[in-house]
């Protein structure tokens, strides 16, 4: 457990230095988006540069909102299946880009869960943006949230993606870990922070080349 404890006492640092660091961030870069956008119409070659790199600016930025308001943490009921699927509406475009279906079922009932719902979006948000880049060439991406007998909601994200090699697989959700070529490894890293947070618990198993699955428990109103 010493272990543990350390490492949430880095990722917590982490977190809190890279929430502060995307809420000042953030709307400079809206701004500047703005401008660049009223540009455009005389330049059109440089400025298209300069936009790819705000909207990456913008891309790592948006990994953090959910945790860049720590003052305004207020844990109400929420429905997961909702958030859920206010998410998957979300991240359409780009699962269609990526020719990439997503599917989600539920049990029932699921009990209500105890949460900053902003922060758990986030969390779905980050996870399927994951699911959705592991399979280029397409793929089914499936949710299913259920109860296990301790009154936990439980949500299985699996996808048909490229899978984390064993040996990797432990350093996943550390600050900057990233086998992507442009990826931030930042995404899990906020998620397990959230979760955290939540009292919940985020487990990845993965298969190399068949795909990777993501259990996200969280405590409900009925957990014991
Ligand atoms: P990033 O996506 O920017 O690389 P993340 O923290 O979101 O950072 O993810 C860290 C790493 O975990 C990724 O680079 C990828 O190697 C691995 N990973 C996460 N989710 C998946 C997934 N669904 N399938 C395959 N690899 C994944
Ligand atoms: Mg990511």
């Amino acid at each position: 457990t010493e272990d543990i404890i350390r490492r949430s006492d880095k990722l917590s640092i982490a977190g809190e230095l890279a929430a502060g660091v995307a809420h000042e961030i953030r709307n400079p870069l809206t701004a500047l988006r703005g401008f660049m956008q009223l540009l455009k119409a005389k330049d059109t070659e440089y400025v298209d540069i300069m936009l790819m790199e705000i909207d990456r600016i913008s891309y790592i930025v948006n990994e953090f909102i959910g945790l860049a308001k720590p003052q305004a943490l207020h844990f109400v009921q929420s429905d997961l299946r909702s958030l859920i699927g206010s998410v998957i509406q979300f991240m359409q475009p780009q699962a269609l880009l990526y020719n990439v279906d997503m599917r989600m079922s539920a049990e029932w009932p699921i009990a209500s869960v105890m949460c900053e719902p902003n922060q758990i979006k986030q969390v779905f948000m980050n996870v399927l943006k994951n699911a959705i880049e592991a399979m280029p060439n397409g793929g089914q991406i499936e949710v299913v949230v259920s109860m296990d007998p301790d009154g936990n909601a439980i949500t299985r994200i699996s996808d048909e993606g490229v899978g984390i090699p064993q040996d990797r697989l432990e350093r996943i959700g550390e600050p900057f870990f990233s086998l992507k070529e442009s990826g931030t490894g930042l995404g899990l890293m906020v998620c397990h922070r959230i979760i955290e947070a939540h009292r919940g618990q985020l487990v990845i198993s993965s298969i190399v080349n068949v795909g990777t699955t993501l259990e996200i428990l969280l405590p409900t109103v009925m957990s014991h």
